[in-house]
């Protein structure tokens, strides 16, 4: 390993440390505090790199991408302005309203098409609308919700700069898993969705979202398998479901040692508008 190797390696150390103490702040992890790393010395920043394509089907606990992976260059401006995208979700809204393709219309009060950024760098995407985003018509709200919300403030983000959906709009009977013949026949609205946002890189949220995105099989584990995927050529996380991480706090470190993995995606783009649509 020559000296610049070394350096970067260093530097992804002191990153993933950080980052521990942060999510262990903002999560409320109650292990053994982790101190404050002194800031890096300007000889450690990592090297500058050109970008790398994402790897696909990253193995469990496979270590996030280093300094010398992050994509440095800016990527080509994508295609839709972002009014054209308000424009494009506001006018898929209108059209799903009132669907009733599959089962799951006749038990929901209100349809979830979802909300944030219309040109969010990250989606979120989780299996179904529970009972209060049935109540409300928004993706992840309650106690899930207000924990995405901090798992989004570890990285740096608002809720209003990324895109938060289901795989399935409306809510499943006794918050149920969806069914496969329920999330097949939901799934081209969550294609449309991201055929619109475009973005830089997906994370589905628990196994149902990432089976239901074909990011892995019914059969396999999530655990075995989070990390990075390739959903049609975009970076898509898998990592733990909030709920899930609710239930089982001691997990919350694995969940952020998964979540390191996204910002090489979501450092910004170049040319973007400010503004976020809510559909
Ligand atoms: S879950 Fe999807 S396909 Fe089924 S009724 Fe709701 S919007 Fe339509």
């Amino acid at each position: 390993m020559n000296p610049d190797e070394l350096r970067a390696e260093l530097a992804a150390l002191a990153r993933q440390a950080q980052g521990l103490a942060d999510l262990d702040r903002l999560l409320g992890v109650r292990d053994t505090p982790v101190p404050p790393l002194p800031p890096l010395r300007a000889a450690f920043a990592p090297p500058r790199s050109p970008s790398v394509a994402a790897p696909a089907n990253r193995a469990r606990d496979a270590t996030p991408a280093s300094p010398k992976a992050l994509p440095k260059e800016p990527r080509p401006a994508r295609g839709l302005s972002l009014a054209e995208r308000e424009a494009r979700l506001h006018t898929l809204a209108d059209r799903m309203a009132g669907c009733t393709r599959c089962r799951l219309h006749e038990g929901r009060t209100r349809l979830v098409f979802g909300q944030g950024a219309a040109d969010a760098d990250l989606v979120f995407v989780g299996e179904g609308p529970g009972y209060h985003e049935d109540q409300q018509g928004l993706a992840f709200v309650g106690r899930a919700g207000e924990l995405l919300t901090k798992m989004i403030a570890a990285l740096g983000l608002s809720r209003d700069e990324v895109f938060i959906c289901n795989v399935v709009k409306c809510r499943p009977p006794g918050n149920r898993n969806p069914q496969p013949d329920e999330m097949g026949t939901c799934l081209p609205y969550l294609r449309e969705q991201l055929d619109i946002v475009q973005p830089r890189v997906i994370c589905a949220l628990g196994k149902t979202a990432a089976v239901g995105l074909g990011l892995i099989t019914p059969d396999q584990s999530l655990g075995r398998n989070r990390g990075l995927h390739d959903w049609h050529g975009t970076p898509a996380l898998v990592t733990y479901h909030p709920a899930y991480l609710l239930r089982s706090p001691s997990e919350k470190r694995k969940a952020w040692h998964d979540l390191q993995q996204l910002f090489p995606y979501i450092g910004g783009r170049p040319g973007r508008e400010a503004g976020s649509a809510r559909a």
